[in-house]
């Protein structure tokens, strides 16, 4: 029987001491794609089976094995998105975005739903970052959204990670190519996996993308896409490297990379890290000209990319990245009797209003639990009222690190609290400069 108390198998919980890691990468996925044009998009979880089935590739792994799809009480075949471009593109289609001043740019940060062997690094539940380029066929927009990334990546801090990228060329190239790939892999079909035996006739560049031992190791011989490009998409690789080459971006042309999804063309990319164990790749993506005409748009160009949300947590921690420290509560106010306890809920609720993180004893308990409290948040000061601080209109402000104390008028906590904060901030820039000598 399933154990309801326990979250489904590769799935997780993030803990209240987790969250703000989170929301400050998410504040700078968003916020750098912002820098470069991108607006944010929200789709929804689920879609109808065909939107995936039909568009992400039926020889692919997600839509083979991995989708979580299941029949609504209305009879429809629904599917939870295994990632979002596929939504992505039904909406735009579907609101006109295809039709309106192009490129229109988009991101989004969201969970995505694959059942797959859960791993460090590989979940059922995981999150996306992710950004599409709507409408833009030169090189200059795969090199934008592949700049996008490597921004969020840096500005996160994430070191050594690099850029790998490579281009599988448009259908009619790729046509050449596939059957160079078959023959090849045909040659060799005993040492292919069972699945790869089976891809050989389906879809052979698949198999580039295998993860077993075997497969990978024939695949490095393989015939390479890249010397089977047409001029026009040898035309525009160039480009995309030449601009990645006047940013400064550094990158490798990987031959092997295919991407594991079938709308692609022409460039597609990965990061990777070996600081995260066998799950490498923290971001994918590439162009994908064919995908808004094949789901029934109007033939329009684009591009994107994935960002795996929990793998660059891992990478986080595994690199030992520092990011800006968690904002602690301002001010805890502890108290003793019921009339504090209501002068408290008079303060706190000005203070609030003033932009201040304050807490007071919700639980009842004695002072001494109280300021227990206060040290476990991490509370930069502490205030005391009892009868004698209201008698007084004064109260005690500690600060909780030093134990220095001040006084000040409970008429006039936010202006003390706010000129304690700012010293403190000062403090710790003398501090930080003095370090740095
Ligand atoms: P992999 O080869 O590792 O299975 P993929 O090619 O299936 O990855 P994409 O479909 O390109 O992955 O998704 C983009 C990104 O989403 C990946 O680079 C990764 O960071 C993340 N991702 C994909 N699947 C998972 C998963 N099951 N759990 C956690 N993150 C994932
Ligand atoms: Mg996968």
């Amino acid at each position: 029987m399933a154990d309801i108390n326990r979250a489904i198998k590769g799935t997780a919980d993030v803990l209240p001491n987790e969250s703000y890691r989170w929301q400050y990468i998410e504040k700078v996925m968003l916020s750098t794609a912002r820098l470069f044009g991108y607006r944010e998009i929200r789709v929804p979880v689920f879609e109808h089976t065909e939107v995936f089935s039909r568009n992400v590739g039926d020889t692919t792994d997600v839509v083979q094995k991995e989708m979580y799809t299941f029949d609504d009480k209305g009879g429809r075949s629904i599917t939870l998105r295994p990632e979002l471009t596929a939504g992505v593109a039904r909406s735009s289609i579907e609101h006109g975005l295809i039709y309106d001043a192009l490129p229109e740019k988009v991101c989004y940060i969201g969970g995505c739903y694959r059942y797959e062997k859960p791993q460090a690094g590989r979940l059922r539940e995981f999150h996306q970052f992710g950004m599409e380029c709507i409408g833009a066929s030169s090189p200059a927009a795969d090199y934008e959204i592949i700049a996008a990334a490597n921004q969020v990546l840096k500005t996160i801090g994430i070191e050594k990670i690099s850029l790998e990228i490579n281009s599988i060329g448009c259908p009619e190239c790729r046509k050449e190519y596939q059957k160079a790939l078959k023959s090849y892999f045909t040659d060799n079909i005993d040492d292919l996996c069972d699945t790869c035996k089976d891809r050989l006739n389906r879809n052979p560049m698949r198999i580039l993308d295998c993860k077993s031992p075997v497969c990978s190791k024939l695949a490095k011989n393989a015939p390479k896409v890249i010397d089977f490009l047409c001029d026009d998409c040898k035309e525009h690789f160039e480009g995309v490297k030449s601009h990645l080459d006047s940013a400064g971006i550094k990158y490798t042309v990987n031959p092997q990379i295919v991407r594991g999804l079938d709308y692609y063309t022409r460039t597609v990319f990965e990061f990777v890290s070996g600081d995260i164990g066998a799950q490498s790749t923290v971001c994918g993506g590439g162009r994908y000209d064919g995908l808004i005409g094949q789901m029934g748009g109007k033939d329009t160009p684009a591009l994107g990319f994935g960002m795996g949300i929990e793998r660059l947590l891992l990478l986080l921690e595994n690199q030992k990245t520092e990011i800006p420290p968690e904002p602690k509560c301002d001010l805890y106010i502890a108290t003793m009797g019921n009339a504090a306890e209501l002068k408290a809920t008079e303060i706190s609720s000005s203070l609030r209003f003033d932009g201040f993180e304050v807490q007071t004893d919700i639980c009842s308990r004695g002072l001494k639990a109280q300021m227990k409290f206060a040290d476990k948040i991490g509370a930069k000061f502490s205030m005391v009222l009892g009868d004698n601080e209201l008698q007084n209109n004064k109260a005690v402000i500690k600060n909780m690190a030093t134990g220095d104390t001040s006084e000040a008028a409970l008429d006039n906590i936010s202006d003390k609290l706010s000129s304690l904060i700012n010293g403190m901030a000062l403090d710790s820039l003398t501090d930080s400069v003095l370090n740095s000598k």
